[in-house]
Order: structure tokens, then sequence, then C-alpha cells
């Protein structure tokens, strides 16, 4: 039987095992059908991963030279384009849509030996804290069918989590990877806005959007941003900056040990008692390990949720005009004998509610009597927190939170309180505010038997800072 615990592993055992890719994408075509209720695949590529796996088996047979992620089995989100596949966004808009090239991500994964085996269930257009605003069904969590498995990247989380996949891809514009890496107890990354290029990511709020990536384990998790990270032609804020081995520092002793908290996050009225008594009781783990832990002030905790969703709803009705019946996927024609009347009822029909919530709200901020009140304030407030950033990496190599105030919560409970669901993101929409590294690592349990992480953030382009301190992060609650 075919058991996967990290890259280096699987590598050893392919390295006795003619046939080891193809037992693997066979393991993984089981193991999702056999947990189709969890609803986190919508589309298997079957015959095309094992066509792969026996092409990928025959290279190293013939002893020919293999990449960094030779055999590895990955699941992409489904707003990542992959060229001659459907994207749909989660959304009925998109239905059926034919990707006709691919993410650069996407690119890079293949020619290091992925192997792709299908693309995972979302939020419409990555716009949720849940799954629940799928188009096509909800995503349920493996820990607890009635909860949700957290979001928007439900379905790459719970890929990985149910055993589904070796790692993924999810998109993060202000905690989609993080959060449901918590849910779910996992790991869950997102780099430096700049660091993986968004070229074939269908854009949400483009000032925010990164690529970010799920695994069982660090390492996994490094070599993947390895692979995917660096300058890209087709996307000029993807950063020139050399790509670091990110992979060697994920079993290092970090370089700094000076860690900031902010007090108010800890004491917010939201905050589950017992995840506040578990960040708590880990800082004292550390400080007794040599970190030094210090809490900081941050006066304003209460303004990045409305910030966070004025600029990304702002920047998403801008992205999303482009989805107008006539480009894309779903055209309404029905009855319509008018351009004006084609366009709104393409995007009535095609669109799920949270998303034309989002558009209007996006366009409302934008109009003109309300601009300079909305969107120029959201902005400045952006600069403030980017300036008071620079100030705290100066003192400080790292910034700690709880990831999510409260653990996965059961289907339902939030999806007719979108306030409620905004708030979800309070610890998480910082680190895209000021795009920053930020991972969660599962770290703790609830007494309700659901998972629960810490989530650990660095200075831009600091991930090797960020795996080394994740490493002994996960070391030091052994
Ligand atoms: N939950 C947040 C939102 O709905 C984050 C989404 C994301 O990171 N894609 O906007």
């Amino acid at each position: 039987m075919f058991s996967y615990t990290s890259i280096k592993e699987y590598h050893s055992f392919l390295a006795t095992n003619p046939d080891g890719c193809l037992l693997a994408v066979k393991h993984y075509l089981a193991a999702i059908e056999e947990k189709k209720h969890l609803n986190a695949f919508l589309e298997v590529f079957a015959d095309e991963a094992l066509q792969r796996a026996t092409d990928l088996d025959k290279q190293r047979n013939d002893g020919l030279p293999l990449g960094r992620l030779h055999g590895v089995v990955v699941s992409l989100k489904d707003v990542i384009c992959y060229k001659g596949h459907v994207v749909t966004a989660a959304s009925k808009i998109l239905d059926k849509f034919e990707s006709v090239y691919s993410a650069t991500a996407v690119e890079r994964l293949l020619a290091e030996g992925a192997i792709i085996i299908g693309r995972n269930n979302c939020d419409e257009f990555a716009m949720g804290s849940s799954s629940e605003n799928s188009a096509f069904g909800i995503v349920k969590n493996a820990a607890d069918t009635e909860r949700v498995p957290g979001g928007s990247s439900g379905g790459s989380a719970v890929a990985v989590q149910a055993d589904l996949t070796m790692i993924s891809l999810g998109s993060d514009t202000g905690g989609s990877v993080r959060q449901p890496a918590d849910f779910c107890g996992i790991i869950g990354m997102k780099p430096t806005y700049g660091r993986i290029s968004r070229y074939g990511l269908i854009a949400y709020a483009s000032s925010f959007d990164q690529i970010g990536i799920f695994g069982k384990n660090l390492t996994d998790v490094a070599i993947a941003l390895e692979v995917m990270s660096g300058e890209d032609n087709f996307d000029s804020t993807a950063s020139p900056k050399p790509v670091e081995q990110y992979a060697a520092h994920a079993t290092k002793e970090p370089s700094g040990k000076r860690i900031a908290y902010f007090k108010q996050v800890l004491d917010h009225p939201g905050i589950d008692p017992e995840i506040k008594v578990a960040t708590e009781n880990y800082i004292q783990t550390l400080k007794a390990k040599g970190f030094i832990v210090d809490a900081i002030n941050f006066d304003w905790l209460d303004y990045i949720v409305p910030t966070y969703y004025i600029l990304t709803t702002a920047e998403a009705s801008s992205n999303l005009s482009r989805f107008d019946g006539v480009r894309y996927g779903h055209r309404h024609t029905e009855g319509i004998d008018d351009l004006n009347e084609m366009y709104k009822q393409s995007r009535s029909k095609g669109f799920g509610k949270e998303v034309q919530r989002r558009i209007l709200l996006g366009s409302f901020v934008l109009s003109a009597g309300y601009f300079d009140a909305y969107f120029t304030k959201a902005q400045q407030v952006r600069r403030l927190l980017s300036d008071n950033t620079t100030k705290i990496f100066q003192e400080y190599d790292a910034i700690i939170s709880p990831t999510v105030p409260s653990p996965a919560f059961k289907l339902g409970e939030k999806s007719d309180d979108s306030v409620a669901m905004y708030l979800a993101d309070i610890y998480t929409v910082y680190a895209n505010l000021v795009g920053i590294p930020a991972i969660s690592l599962p770290l703790f349990k609830h007494s309700n038997g659901m998972p629960f992480g810490l989530q650990l953030m660095t200075n831009h382009f600091d991930e090797e800072l960020l795996f080394a301190l994740s490493n002994s992060f996960i070391a030091a609650n052994e």
C-alpha cells in the first residue's frame, strides 16, 4: 500500500520502485473517489495523471535527469490556469471555460516533474472564508464533516488534509491559504507579494493576491516555493530578487529570535478563550527556548478588516468587469435583444450572491461621491500600516498571532451574516495589506476536537527566516 510523508521519502521510495509514480497516482485517484463527499475536487484529471506518471516512471527508469518535484502529485485551486483544462473560479459565469495558457507557477511545477491531478473547489472567485460560496457545492472539513474547511481555498486544504494529494496550491488575498490550513490542521503558506508570479491566477484583488502552498510538512512547502518563485516577464509585479534556499532553511536554526505579537490581537473580544490560552502558553514555551517575545501595541486592529474589504472590493469590481458574457463563459441571451440587457442578465445569472455583493460594494467605494471617504481613506490606512510594519521589523525578526480567532465553525453558521464571516479574517488580512510573507503552522488542538494554528510573519522577502523559525516553532511544540 502506498503512503506519503514527504517529497524526500517519496523520492527514496521511487528509487527502488520502478512503477512508483503510477502507484502514487492510483492511490490518490482511489482516495479522491472514496472521499468524494468532501467535494474537494471539481475535476480529476485521471487519465492524464496516469499517463504522466507512466512517462515519469520511464524517465527515471531510463536514468534521465529528474526534476525537484519528480512525480510529486499536486492539485490546483480552481482559480489557477492550466492550459487545455477547464478553470471556472467555482463560478457559473466561467462554466466550461478552458484555459488557453498555463499560469507561470504551473509551468514551473511541470518543468520540475510534478503531476497535476485535478482542480480544487473553492469560494467563487476566491471570495469567502468557508468554501460555502462555490457554485458547485460546499466543501466539507475532513476532520468533522459538519464543519467548514475554511476558505476560500477550502478544496485545496481538504485535498492535503484528507490525503488526496501530496501538496496543493491555493490563492491568498486576505488569508485564503492560511485560514483553511488552520481549520484543517495542515501547513499553509503565503509568500511575499511578488515572490510568485500571478500570471495565470484569476485576479480577485491584484495588489493583494498571491499563490500560496498547502502541505503536510515544511520542507515540501519550501521546495514548492523555490520551484515557483522568481521573476516573470508576464507579471511585472513578480520580483527579480534571487530565489533563496528555502528548503535548506526549513531545517536550519533561525538567524533571528526577536518575536513580537500584537497585544490587541490576544485581547480581542472575539477570540476563542482556548485559542487565547494556547497562544499565551506557547509564548511562554518560546521564551523558555530562548526566544525574545514581546507584546507590542497595534492600535489599528478594528480598521484592518474594513480597510481590506474596501480595497479588495474596489479592485474586484474592476477585475471582474471583464466577465461580461462576451469575452468569457456564460452568456445569457434568452429573450434579450439589447446589448446592455445581455450584460446585465449574464452577470446577474452568472455571478453568485457574494460576488455580486462585492462588485456592488467595490463600485460604491469607487464612485465619485464616495471615493475620498472610502477608497482614499483606506489607501491611507494601508500606507500607515506599511510604515508601521517597517518600524516593527527594525526591532523584531517576526510577528506571531493566532491564525484565526475561532476554530472551524459549523456549516451554515455564518453564511447569512457577512460581517461575522468577514471578521474571521481579522488576523490574516494584515499580511496581505502590507505584502509580507506568512505561514500557518498546525500546532494546537481545541477541546472540540478541531485543530488550530499559529501564524508567523516575517519581513518582505524574508522567507528563509520564515521557514527557519517555523522549523524551530514546530520543534518547540513537540
Ligand atoms: N476571506 C477573505 C475574503 O473573502 C480572503 C479571501 C482570499 O484570501 N482569497 O476576501
